[in-house]
């Protein structure tokens, strides 16, 4: 996807500041965090969303959520930490490239909505 921001992110056309990489996932830190730690967690195929998980890619989402706690362990959110997805113009989606965020470092607020 040439007009997609994480997608160049992937490509290192737009820098970022990488925290884990492999074959098929990346995850850097958010440009405007939300938490001491908030770090976003990226196929390297782009979907575009939520909505865009089939039986024939979601096996990349599996290897997100075993990366997840990896990431977690190597920041020091030994706490507790929240996974976030947003989907779509109501959840406040703003790329649309598939993207978990990984919030943590302090105590979260509990409203989810
Ligand atoms: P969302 O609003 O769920 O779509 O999340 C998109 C996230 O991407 C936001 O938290 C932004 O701060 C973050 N973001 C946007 N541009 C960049 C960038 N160049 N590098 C790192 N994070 C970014
Ligand atoms: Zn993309």
């Amino acid at each position: 996807m040439s007009d997609c921001l994480f997608c160049k992110i992937i490509a290192g056309e737009i820098p970022s500041t990488k925290v884990y990489e492999d074959d098929s996932v990346l995850a850097f830190r958010d440009i405007a965090p939300q938490a001491p730690c908030h770090v976003l967690v990226i196929p390297k195929r782009h979907i575009a969303d939520v909505n865009g998980i089939t039986a024939e890619n979601s096996a990349i989402v599996a290897h997100i959520f075993q990366v997840i706690p990896q990431i977690a362990k190597a920041e020091g959110l030994e706490n507790g930490y929240r996974v976030v997805s947003n989907c779509g113009s109501d959840a406040g989606q703003t790329v649309q490239h598939l993207h978990f965020h990984i919030l943590g470092g302090k105590q979260l607020a509990l409203e989810m909505a």
